[in-house]
């Protein structure tokens, strides 16, 4: 039995892919800018991964990538790439994952926050609104969200932004490996990151407008990644992050049919406990994740039992969970802090069956059970 339904907040290597990693560690390690032949190797690879992830996307001019730490880095870099103008607006969606949301927060007062509804989808009048009434310099919104999984309609979002002239970023973090890339390339702006598609850790990538001039580049140093970002680059980890979306690439159509199984276990687990609530259930969404707010008991009692019973899921962000703090995209979504604190998130994988999906199911009923029993309080409503 698999229990692992974590997976937006991280992934396992894919067994390939660690093999692939293992080799090229041992046949790339040197340093790309060194200038004799066995850097060289090095150097190829590095232009070689590159190349392949510019045509996965679509792009013409693969210098448009610049390979980076992870989705947290790549994010940073498009907030500092900005000029600190007060007066151009920078539009976030009110559910980025704080790697954007803080960076974009330090524009100051130039920052401004486009609403979303109770599914967490994006309110595209607010945003022709804002586009239309200020000076904007860059829309930020994510292609799927991490802890609900919704995604956005990026195409029409990309459109509206284009036909104002304003570019767009998107953070597509969880949307790389688990839906078709389509048309994700179009968009100025945007980000990925291997842990979350199987691939190693510490390791992302950001692709950077046609033409665009870093101001200062993204982080100081050497000459790395056309001048933009200084740093040896990782190159077996590259190799290994390029390798996974190969691997994943022509299994993802099998993976969109894996909704079924989460949309059954969400059918079955109502049965089981009536008041439990779904979160985004009726709008697109990615096919592993499913969002619920249980009617009783705080999240933190349901997670430890699980664990205990082996499964292991989220109480929301993986980022956000060490903090205590409301979990802002609860709060954009109108969950009260009483509803914040019944929240689990459980995100399947790709090799997640059927199977793990009943035996979870069976896990939450027990643990309901078991808590009811126990006398544990709820938690208390407090208002804030
Ligand atoms: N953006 C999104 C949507 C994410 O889910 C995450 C990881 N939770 C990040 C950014 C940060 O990714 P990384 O760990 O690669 O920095």
């Amino acid at each position: 039995m698999n229990g692992y339904f974590d997976c937006n907040a991280t992934t396992p290597m894919f067994p390939e892919v660690g093999k692939h990693f293992a080799e090229k560690a041992a046949t790339t390690w040197h340093n790309p800018s060194s200038l004799y032949p066995a850097a060289a190797l090095a150097k190829r690879e590095l232009e070689e991964c590159r190349e392949w992830l510019a045509d996965f996307l679509d792009l013409e001019e693969p210098s448009r990538i610049v390979f980076t730490s992870g989705a947290t880095e790549s994010n940073n870099i498009v907030f500092r790439s900005l000029p600190a103008q007060a007066k151009n607006r920078v539009l976030v969606s009110a559910i980025e994952h704080p790697s954007v949301m803080e960076p974009a927060k330090r524009h100051g007062p130039g920052f401004s926050e486009i609403p979303v509804d109770g599914n967490g989808r994006i309110d595209l009048a607010a945003l022709q609104t804002f586009l239309e009434s200020e000076n904007v310099s860059l829309v930020s919104i994510m292609a799927a969200n991490n802890e609900t999984g919704v995604t956005q309609p990026w195409e029409e979002i990309s459109a509206l932004c284009h036909q104002y002239g304003v570019p767009l970023h998107s953070d597509a973090t969880q949307w790389f490996g688990k839906l078709p890339v389509g048309n994700l390339g179009s968009i100025d702006w945007l980000t990925g990151s291997a842990h979350k598609f199987g691939g190693p850790k510490g390791v992302g990538f950001l692709v950077i407008p046609v033409g665009c001039e870093m101001l200062g580049g993204a982080q100081a140093g050497g000459p790395q990644e056309q001048r933009l970002r200084g740093g040896t680059e990782n190159v077996p980890a590259i190799s290994a992050m390029i390798w996974a979306l190969k691997y994943l690439e022509p299994r993802i159509p099998a993976c969109e049919t894996k909704a079924r199984d989460r949309d059954e276990f969400e059918t079955r687990l109502a049965g089981m406990l009536p008041e439990v609530r779904f979160i985004g259930q009726g709008v697109p969404r990615l096919w592993n994740t499913s969002m619920l707010v249980v009617p009783r008991h705080n999240n933190l009692k349901w997670l430890t039992r699980l664990a205990d019973l082996g499964f292991q899921v989220s109480t929301g962000s993986a980022c956000s969970s060490g903090r205590g703090n409301p979990s802002h995209v609860m709060e954009a979504m109108g969950l009260d802090f009483t509803e914040m604190g019944r929240v689990l998130r459980i995100s399947g994988g790709w090799d997640t069956s059927a199977d793990d999906w009943n035996a979870l199911t069976a896990a939450l009923a027990k643990t309901w059970k078991d808590l009811d029993s126990s006398g544990a309080p709820t938690r208390k409503k407090i208002t804030l």
